[in-house]
């Protein structure tokens, strides 16, 4: 028998979420960085289900999927096996950005920021999943239910630091089988690429201990759900802290309150692609500690967009500390289609000189629409087709994503809303605990 040849794959974080590519000998690394290997456009409208939504391409064309080294995964996990792949970035055959390439969208958006306030984007994706099978009772953040998957655990903390991730934290979260996994921030595209990262070595360490992991937006509505929260702050090119002024609304600096009050008005119009299954919609609803208002809160758990706690009381340590957490995210999102929208809705803020509305203490759910809207806030879209309403019809929002962008994600979801339309919930969130 011949020697196995060792394969790396060069892959994608496409409009599903999922992670897709195709492979090649290790030892024709050099030269794919430059070709890359050949990829298709309407690979885009693949849905989570692998249903192919409607393609303005078509059969035609061609593209490039490059990998990028900079984000390169090597695994040994602990069934013996191994794994190599690097995110890449699509590119046209003449080696231009292919403007639907979502590490190219979320640049686009970045670059606008870095242009409006001359800081970078620091930003981590805060992780929540659950593991198939029997749970133990009353386990919410138990001792117990840790202990029993410690060897998973620590496996998976050490493949995150072999992948160049730094975990912060990792705890038994309150949900049936529920963990979940905190990182340390990245500047840049790296905090999309790092939970992207995150997602797929959590699912590969889970099922080498024979286990099976799904950041299912929700997967018994009867309970909580799984949470995407992206945390972000401002840092300027000296590395400084710039999102915290304790002179500042709730210690907002300028640039954050202008970017939060963009980030808040846009939510509805862009919680379809932060929040973007069909049964995203069951998890945001009230008293779920997800989001269901386009609302600020300040240590609230319930608000779409938080203020964190900070500690000490030395303005430098706070400025460093000080972060907004986006919650209406979940892990059917592609990352970097995700905080691209969110740095836009945050950049249109900025460029329009909006202000926050104050931090809500107060129980949004009682409030009737009107008293809402006189407060300047409204409920989020309750379903993925309201959500897709708002964001297919909101001018400004399709201005930041390339031309054709719109239509595209509306006809790449119909396709999704189609496969499950008549299932039960029940059974729309089995589906996806498959798929997620
Ligand atoms: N599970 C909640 C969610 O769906 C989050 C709970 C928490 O960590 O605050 O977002
Ligand atoms: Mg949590």
């Amino acid at each position: 028998m011949s020697d196995p040849t060792p394969l790396i794959q060069a892959v994608t974080c496409d409009l599903a979420g999922k992670v897709r590519g195709k492979g090649f000998p290790a030892d024709q690394l050099e030269k794919r960085l430059t070709r890359g290997v050949g990829w298709v456009p309407t690979n885009i409208q693949i849905t989570c289900f692998d249903g192919i939504g409607d393609s303005p391409f078509g059969s035609i064309g061609d593209l490039l999927l490059r990998p990028d080294p900079e984000a390169e995964v090597k695994l040994s996990l602990p069934n013996g096996q191994s794994e190599h792949w690097m995110l890449g970035n699509i590119v046209t055959l003449e080696g231009e950005p292919w403007p639907l390439c979502m590490r190219q969208m979320l640049r686009d958006a970045l670059a606008r920021l870095e242009r409006l306030t001359g800081c970078h984007l620091n930003a981590a994706f805060e992780h929540e999943f659950q593991l198939k099978g029997p749970s133990q009772d009353n386990a919410g953040f138990g001792r117990a239910a840790f202990e029993a998957k410690r060897p998973f655990l620590e496996a998976l903390t050490g493949a995150l630091k072999g992948a160049g991730i730094a975990p912060d934290s990792i705890m038994k979260e309150y949900g049936p089988n529920q963990y979940e996994v905190v990182i340390t921030p990245d500047i840049g595209i790296r905090a999309a690429d790092a939970a992207v990262i995150l997602r797929e070595v959590t699912r590969s360490v889970a099922s080498a201990c024979g286990e099976e992991a799904t950041f299912v937006p929700i997967q018994d509505i009867a309970s909580v759900g799984n949470g995407v929260h992206i945390h972000f702050s401002f840092v300027d090119g000296d590395g400084a802290f710039k999102t915290y002024d304790p002179q500042g609304p709730a210690g907002m600096s300028q640039i954050t309150d202008a970017f939060a009050a963009g980030v808040l008005k846009y939510l509805p119009a862009i919680v379809a692609l932060t929040a973007p299954s069909h049964i995203s919609y069951q998890r945001l609803t009230p008293h779920r500690w997800s989001a269901a208002y386009n609302n600020l809160g300040h240590q609230d758990r319930e608000a779409s967009l938080r203020i964190c706690p900070v500690t000490g009381d030395a303005p430098d340590k706070i400025a460093k500390q000080f972060n907004l957490e986006y919650r209406a995210a979940d892990a059917a999102a592609c990352p970097h289609l995700a905080l691209a929208a969110i740095v836009h809705a945050g950049a249109q803020g900025i460029e329009d000189g909006f202000t926050s509305p104050a931090p809500t203490t107060d129980d949004l759910s009682e409030l009737s629409a009107d008293a809402l809207a006189s407060r300047g806030f409204e409920r989020l879209p309750e379903t993925l087709e309201a959500a897709l309403e708002r964001f297919g019809n909101d001018p400004t929002v399709a201005g930041w994503f390339p031309d054709g962008f719109v239509p595209l994600y509306r006809a790449h979801k119909a396709a999704e809303i189609d496969h499950v339309k008549d299932m039960t919930v029940e059974e729309a969130c089995a589906a996806y605990a498959e798929t997620y």
